[in-house]
C-alpha cells in the first residue's frame, strides 16, 4: 500500500485530513477556507435574500458538484476504455 500524499501536489506531508481528503500545509492554506465570520455573514445574507436555509443551499451545491464530477469521470473512463479497444 502506498504512503498517503497531498491530493493536490502529491507532497508526502505533513498532511491534514479535510473531510476525507489529504492536504499538505501549503495546499491547505491555498484552499482559502472561509473563516467562521465569513460563514456567518454569508448565512445571514442568505436568510435575508433567499428562501430555504443556507445549509440546505450548500448541501445542494455539494450534491450538484458530485453529480458533475461523476459525469466527467464516466466520460474520461469511456475514452480510456475505447482507446483500449481501438488502439
Ligand atoms: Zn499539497
Amino acid at each position: 500500500m502506498s504512503e498517503p500524499v497531498c491530493c493536490q501536489c502529491e507532497s508526502p506531508g505533513p498532511l491534514h485530513n479535510l473531510y476525507g481528503y489529504a492536504f499538505c500545509d501549503g495546499c491547505q492554506t491555498r484552499l482559502g477556507l472561509h473563516s467562521d465570520k465569513t460563514i456567518l455573514k454569508n448565512a445571514r445574507q442568505w436568510a435575508q435574500t433567499e428562501s430555504g436555509s443556507y445549509e440546505d443551499e450548500v448541501t445542494d451545491r455539494l450534491l450538484r458538484l458530485e453529480k458533475d464530477v461523476a459525469k466527467t469521470k464516466v466520460k474520461l473512463f469511456h475514452i480510456l476504455a475505447r482507446l483500449g479497444e481501438l488502439t
